[in-house]
C-alpha cells in the first residue's frame, strides 16, 4: 500500500517538478511539506509522535519510489525522515521527542543533521566543533558543520529548524574523542547558516549548506542521552542512512531501466529498432540483473534491520557499496542507448547519472565501506560461511 501512495504522489506531484528544480537548483519547500500530509517524515517513528510506526522496508520504499522522479527531492527527504527524526526518536528522551517529533512529522519543522566539517568526513571523528558545558549549565558550542542537506530550507538562506549536531565534549582516558549529540533550534543564539553551497554535480533539488556555531548557548535540556556517549548512537543511525542510500539507487536504476529499454524499442537505426542490436542489448541485460540483484540486497538487508540496535553494518555499508556503483553505471548505459537524447535534461537519465554519483561519497564513500567490511570480517568471519 505504502509502494502505491507514493508512487501514484511521485508520478503526480513530484516527476513534473524535478526537471526545473535541478535546473534551477532549488528545494521544493512546498512539496516537501505534502510530504507531511501523507504520513511519511515520520516513516519510522511511532504514531504517538505522529510518526507512521513503519520500518526499514518501508523507509526504503520510500526513498526508491521518490527517487524514480527525482533523488535530489527524496535527498533532502532522507536527511530530515532518516537522518534527523529516525535518530531522535531512537536517542532522544520522551521529554525532547515530545517536544520536536510531532513538528518534524507534520513538516512544520524541517531537520538537518551535522556530522561532517571543512576538513573532517570520512574522519568524523576528528570533527573540532566543541561544546563546553557553562557554570549556568548551558553548553556553548563553536565550530563550523559542511554539506549539510537542509542546512538551509530556501532561497533567503533561512537555516534549518532543527539541528541534531554532533560536537565534541571531551577526551577519554585513552585519548579517544567524547562525541555528543545537541538539538540546536533555529533562533538560539550564535547559529546560522553560512553559504549554500551551489553549482553541484547533481542531488540540486536539495539544499546543501554550511552551519555556523558562534559562542552558541544550547540549553541543558537539548542534550541528547549523556555527554560523550554518542559515537554509539552515530554509527547505528549510519545504518539506515546507508540502506535509505541504496533504496535511492534503486530507485534511480529502474527509471533508467524503463526509460532505456522504451527507447530501445521505438528508436530505429539501420531499418530496425536498436533494442535488436547485440550491443544495445548487452546494455539493458546486464543493467537488468544488477538492478534485480541490488533490489534483492537491499530489501534483505531492510527486513532483518532493527533500528532500535543497529547491527547492521556489514550489509548496509554492503548494499550501499554495491548499489551505488550499480546505479551510476546503469544511467551511464541509458545515457548510451538514448545516444544525444540521453544526454538532454529533459530525457531525465543525464540527471539520474549526476544524482547517482553522490551516492557514492555522502553518507560514507566508497573507500569507508570497504575498509568497514574488510574490518568487520576480519573480526567475524561467521557472515561467509553462513
Ligand atoms: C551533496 C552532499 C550532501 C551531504 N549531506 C551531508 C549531511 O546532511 N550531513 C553531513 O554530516 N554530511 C553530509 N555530507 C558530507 C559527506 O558525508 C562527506 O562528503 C563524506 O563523508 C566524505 O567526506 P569528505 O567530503 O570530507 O571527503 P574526505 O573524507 O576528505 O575523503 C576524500 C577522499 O579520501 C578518501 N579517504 C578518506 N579516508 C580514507 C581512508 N582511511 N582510506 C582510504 N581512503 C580514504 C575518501 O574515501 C575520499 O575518496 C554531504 C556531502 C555532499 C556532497
Amino acid at each position: 500500500m505504502i509502494r502505491e501512495m507514493v508512487r501514484d504522489f511521485a508520478r503526480e506531484e513530484v516527476e513534473p517538478q524535478a526537471l526545473e528544480h535541478d535546473r534551477d537548483e532549488k528545494f521544493n519547500l512546498d512539496l516537501f511539506k505534502k510530504l507531511g500530509e501523507y504520513g511519511l517524515l515520520g516513516i519510522t517513528i511511532s504514531d504517538q509522535y505522529g510518526g507512521a510506526g513503519m520500518d526499514a522496508t518501508a523507509a526504503a520504499i520510500v526513498n526508491e519510489e521518490l527517487s524514480y522522479s527525482d533523488p535530489g527531492f527524496c535527498l533532502a527527504y532522507l536527511a530530515h525522515a532518516q537522518l534527523t527524526v529516525n535518530n531522535l526518536a531512537v536517542n532522544g528522551s520522551d521529554e525532547q521527542k515530545s517536544r520536536f517529533l510531532p513538528g518534524l512529522c507534520s513538516g512544520e519543522l524541517i531537520g538537518c543533521m551535522a556530522m561532517s566539517e571543512p576538513d573532517y568526513g570520512t574522519d568524523a571523528l576528528g570533527m573540532t566543533t566543541s561544546a563546553i558545558l557553562q557554570d549556568d549549565g548551558n553548553w556553548c558550542i563553536n565550530g563550523r558543520k559542511m554539506w549539510i542537506t537542509n542546512g538551509v530550507v530556501d532561497d533567503e538562506g533561512t537555516a534549518a529548524d532543527i539541528v541534531w549536531l554532533y560536537a565534541r565534549t571531551g577526551t577519554d582516558s585513552r585519548g579517544r574523542p567524547e562525541i555528543s549529540t545537541f538539538i540546536v533550534e533555529r533562533g538560539m543564539p550564535g547559529y546560522k547558516a553560512g553559504q549554500k553551497i551551489m553549482d553541484k554535480l547533481g542531488m540540486r533539488a536539495s539544499n546543501t549548506a554550511e552551519l555556523v556555531f558562534e559562542d552558541c548557548i544550547v540549553p541543558s535540556a537539548n542534550l541528547v542521552g549523556e555527554p560523550g556517549h554518542s559515537i554509539r548512537h552515530m554509527m547505528r543511525n549510519l545504518e539506515i542512512e546507508r540502506v535509505a542510500l541504496a533504496a535511492q539507487a534503486v530507485g534511480i536504476s529502474r527509471r533508467c531501466l524503463a526509460d532505456m529499454s522504451r527507447y530501445a524499442g521505438e528508436r530505429e537505426a539501420f531499418g530496425a529498432p536498436i533494442q535488436q542490436f547485440g550491443q544495445m542489448q548487452r546494455h539493458i541485460g546486464e543493467s537488468w540483473a544488477e538492478y534485480r540483484a541490488m533490489r534483492a540486497y537491499v530489501y534483505e538487508t531492510c527486513r532483518v534491520m532493527n533500528l532500535e540496535s543497529g547491527g547492521q553494518r556489514l550489509d548496509s555499508d554492503g548494499v550501499k557499496l554495491f548499489a551505488t556503483t550499480a546505479a551510476k553505471n546503469i544511467a551511464d548505459r541509458a545515457i548510451q542507448v538514448m545516444g544525444g537524447y540521453g544526454y538532454v535534461g529533459e530525457y531525465v537519465v543525464e540527471r539520474l547519472w549526476r544524482d547517482a554519483k553522490l551516492l557514492e561519497i555522502g553518507g560514507g564513500t566508497l573507500e569507508s565501506h570497504q575498509k568497514n567490511i574488510t574490518r568487520d570480517l576480519a573480526k567475524n568471519p561467521d557472515p561467509i560461511e553462513e
